[in-house]
Parts: structure tokens; C-alpha cells; sequence
């Protein structure tokens, strides 16, 4: 990938933590200073390259997007994460959230559905030298029994339901972020496990995902 002259990395990356993250009521130290270390230009397509640090999501191949910034944060914010927890992401994509948790968490186990994208997002993260996690390829509605229980689970497309696989694997004081609704529009939902293994659900704000696709997800089409 070749950049454009005058290409300042950088210096996007502090105006959208500034402008799209915090000046929207993000505040978390942490979470800002990853957001402000992952080169997000590096896991766009070459096109994008200059719409990398936009307020908006951005085509990524095979149908699918990496989200804006802000809906990344709010989720990321969701989870709480202080470096200590082993987290499991549905939706690999572009890799772009997965070096974001790598960042924030101490291990991350991540699915991606569509083998050319997980082959992408793969060679992104081992280029920029992330070690502290294992990527898939599958149907993540059924979570990665071998390696649970996780203390996160960040699912990162919209479902018609919280997926029962998933709940299961979730570690007692855990949290499970995904977004619920019909296939256009969802609310954030988080489910939070609770000593003793009771079950809660909060809907939070509006969001609109791609469809996740598996046996506790969205049918596949055709
Ligand atoms: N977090 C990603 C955004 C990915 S978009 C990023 O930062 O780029 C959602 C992704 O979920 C798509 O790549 C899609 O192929 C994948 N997906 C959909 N259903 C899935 C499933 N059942 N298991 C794993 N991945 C799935």
C-alpha cells in the first residue's frame, strides 16, 4: 500500500479521537490512547485510504464494513475491559476492533465467518507484530467452546437474538455485547452473568450492523 504525499496518520488519528470520540462523551483514558495507537488506515481497502479516519463505516470486501470509530468506542466502552480479561469476538472483519481489544484486554480469541476476509485481517495484525490472539474461521453464533469461559464477548453483527451458545460461555461477572434486532436496525444489548450464574439483559442505544450469519444467528440467504 502506497500513501499518498503529505499523508499524516498521526495526526487523523488525533482528530477523530478528539473530534468523533471524545468530544461525543467517550472519556475513557484508556480506550482513547488505543484509538489513538491502531493504525486504522491499514485495515481499510487502498481506496479508502483518505476516508480512513472519517465519522462514517467503510466497505471492507465481500459486502461486509468496518464500523465508525464512535460505534466501535461505545461498544468497546460497554465491555469495561482493564487488561486482564480473555475476551471472545464474533465478527473478525477487518481486524481493525480485534487490535483494538488486543490493546485493551490480555487475550483475545477472534471468528470471522468468510475465509477471505479472516485471511486479511490475519496478515494486517501479524504485520503490525499482535501475538495475543487466535483467529478462526466459523460460525461464531456458536462461540469457541474449547477456549471458554470468556470474561467478554463482543459480537460485532446484528442478530435477531442473544445466541443461547454464547450466554453459556460467558464466565460468572462477564459481559456479552451484541446488537439485537431485525436486520436493519438494532439495539445495543448487553447481557452481564452474575455470580451465581443469573442472567441479566439491558438494551442500549440504536445501531445498525451486518447481518450475523449462522445457526443462532440470521439463516444464510439461498
Ligand atoms: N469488527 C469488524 C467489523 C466486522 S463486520 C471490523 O472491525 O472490521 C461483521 C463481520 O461479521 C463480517 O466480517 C461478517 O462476515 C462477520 N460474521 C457474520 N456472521 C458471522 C458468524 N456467524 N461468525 C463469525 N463472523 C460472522
Amino acid at each position: 500500500m502506497t500513501l499518498p504525499e503529505r499523508y499524516d496518520p498521526e495526526s487523523a488519528r488525533r482528530r477523530m479521537v478528539a473530534e468523533h470520540l471524545r468530544a461525543r462523551g467517550i472519556a475513557e483514558p484508556r480506550l482513547l490512547a488505543a484509538f489513538q495507537r491502531v493504525p486504522r488506515h491499514r485495515f481499510v481497502l487502498p481506496e479508502d485510504l483518505d476516508r480512513a479516519y472519517g465519522d462514517h463505516p467503510l466497505g471492507i470486501g465481500e459486502g461486509q464494513t468496518i464500523s465508525q470509530p464512535y460505534m466501535v468506542a461505545t461498544m468497546l466502552e460497554a465491555l469495561a475491559l482493564t487488561g486482564a480479561e480473555r475476551v471472545l469476538e464474533i465478527g473478525t472483519g477487518s481486524g481493525y476492533q480485534t487490535a483494538l481489544l488486543l490493546e485493551l484486554a490480555r487475550e483475545v480469541y477472534t471468528i470471522e465467518r468468510l475465509p477471505g476476509l479472516a485471511a486479511c485481517a490475519r496478515a494486517v495484525l501479524d504485520r503490525l507484530e499482535y501475538t495475543r490472539y487466535t483467529l478462526r474461521v466459523g460460525d461464531g453464533t456458536l462461540g469457541w467452546p474449547e477456549a471458554a469461559p470468556f470474561d467478554r464477548i463482543l459480537v460485532s453483527a446484528g442478530s435477531p437474538r442473544v445466541p443461547p451458545s454464547l450466554v453459556a460461555q460467558l464466565a460468572e461477572g462477564g459481559v456479552l455485547a451484541i446488537p439485537v434486532g431485525d436486520a436493519s436496525l438494532q439495539e445495543l444489548t448487553l447481557v452481564r452473568k452474575l455470580a451465581g450464574g443469573r442472567v441479566t439483559e439491558t438494551r442500549g442505544c440504536a445501531c445498525m450492523f451486518v447481518r450475523l450469519v449462522g445457526a443462532e444467528g440470521w439463516h444464510a440467504e439461498g
